[in-house]
């Protein structure tokens, strides 16, 4: 047993599966395995410190003995992990009626040493007999879709499912590949033309990451960007795409006699390390890049998360010569304040705004709006995901400054790039 909660522990917990198990399948019945995480348990554990945190794990213990019948059991797995057994359900109706008590259990407020503590968990369950019929199989299924439900979002439940299995796979792909990825050559830069609206022509491109791995094929940003961030990998491959678009950019300008603007996604965390800034004018120093060509994209939720960290860092970054742009304008919690305080030179609408432009009058007059707005203080408007003519045509009708999407260009290596805009002077 252990010896905080007096619990089952592990090697006991198999021994009741297993038993479980076979008590099911003699009566043709169903068994559940529930693992339960708390969630946040380490926020009160610093929040209350530690023996708080004990005797709620204890105080745990004693309510979910409470709510076992008959076969049931429950184990401590570790941590703040605990694992239920219930053998004998008729079906996954059944095993949801037990979830419900799991979680009710939860509901109350647990006054601990006269602390009031509140609590929630979350739940991944397998069942035999249609996702394993042994125990240890049952327990790493139920950890398997706790970990997607932890992420999806907290204070939830989920049942084990092939899609969800193919999924979490997936994931701990991704991961184990990406951290390989940048020494494995795997990534790339592709750049995708924004056209002046004035002029007709090409006036700058946005660098876009692209990973192509051996097992996993084609990844889109999407999927990778945010763990990057999450496992620490952001400001390595960040600090690629950088200098890659800086390199790429200058040769296009060199061979065209041209000077096309760059822009470049930055994420919150790679924008807030230490010394990107410095770090970042030193890259652009060594390529003998022009600092003003350069934009900096950061998206409308960095300037939430702090900003009383985050402004001082895009003046440096504008006190140096680089321009900065709001991406995806209109997604995040927008706030006019920021247009006026902060040292931008430009918006980029989102695409979901485009998608909508020509589909209801409403969706119309927020498009001018934004872009009205921009006019007022003075920044340059980009429209993004321009796919039609129809919306390029509105959008030029509303004076946008700049138009990128589909209707003209996918994002494309270098080499099509040079190709398709060969600059005669
Ligand atoms: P984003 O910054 O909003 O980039 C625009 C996305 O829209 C790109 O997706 C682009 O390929 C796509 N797109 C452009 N025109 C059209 C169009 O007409 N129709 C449609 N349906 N889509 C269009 P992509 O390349 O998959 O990138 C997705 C996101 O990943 C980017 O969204 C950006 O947030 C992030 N990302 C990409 N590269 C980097 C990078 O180097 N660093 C960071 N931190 N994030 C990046
Ligand atoms: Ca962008
Ligand atoms: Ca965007």
């Amino acid at each position: 047993h252990d010896s905080l909660t007096k619990l089952p522990n592990r090697i006991l917990l198999d021994e009741q599966i297993s038993a479980g198990i076979s008590l099911s399948r003699e009566s043709n019945k169903s068994l559940a395995v529930m693992f339960v995480d708390l969630d946040d348990f380490k926020k009160i554990n610093d929040l209350h410190g530690h023996s708080i945190g004990d005797s709620l794990l204890e105080t745990l213990g004693q309510e979910f003995n409470k709510v076992l019948k008959g076969n049931d059991s429950v184990a401590r797995f570790g941590g703040d992990e605990f694992i239920f057994c219930f053998p004998e359900l008729s079906d996954s109706h059944d095993a949801r009626k037990k979830v419900k008590i799991i979680q009710e259990v939860f509901e109350q407020e647990f006054i601990i040493k006269g602390k009031s503590i509140n609590s929630s968990c979350s739940i991944g369950v397998a069942m035999f007999p249609e996702d394993a019929s042994i125990a240890e199989e049952l327990i790493s299924k139920a950890d398997i879709v706790l970990y997607k439900s932890k992420s999806a979002q907290k204070g939830r439940y989920l049942f084990f499912n092939e899609g969800i299995n193919k999924q979490v796979k997936r994931d701990f792909l991704i991961e184990s590949e990406l951290r390989l990825a940048l020494a494995n050559n795997e990534l790339s830069v592709f750049y995708q033309p924004q056209i002046s609206v004035e002029t007709g022509e090409i006036f700058g491109v946005e660098a876009l990451l692209r990973w192509k791995n051996k097992i996993l094929g084609q990844v889109a940003p999407d999927e990778f960007i945010q763990l990057a961030e999450d496992i620490g990998l952001i400001t390595d491959i960040g600090n690629f795409v950088i200098e890659r678009a800086l390199k790429d950019i200058k040769q296009f300008n060199v061979s065209n006699n041209y000077d096309l603007q760059l822009s470049i996604n930055i994420s919150p965390k790679q924008l807030m390390e230490p010394n990107f800034v410095e770090h970042t004018i030193d890259i652009i120093k060594t390529i003998a890049f022009e600092t003003n060509l350069v934009t900096l994209e950061v998206t409308e939720n960095v300037l939430i998360s702090d900003l009383t960290k985050v402004a001082p860092v895009l003046n440096q970054l504008r006190n140096n010569g680089l321009k900065l742009s709001l991406d995806d304008f209109g997604t995040g919690y927008s706030s006019l304040s920021y247009l006026g305080n902060l040292p931008m030179n430009e918006i980029k609408i989102d695409r979901s705004f485009i998608d909508k432009l020509l589909v209801n009058s409403q969706s119309e007059s927020l498009v001018k709006t934004i872009i009205a707005i921009g006019q007022f203080y003075d920044l340059s408007v980009v429209a993004e995901g321009v796919e039609t003519k129809e919306q390029y045509d509105r959008l030029a009708l509303y004076h946008c400054d700049l138009i990128q999407g589909y209707y003209f260009d996918r994002p494309m290596p270098l080499l099509a790039l040079k190709e398709r805009y060969q600059i005669s002077s």
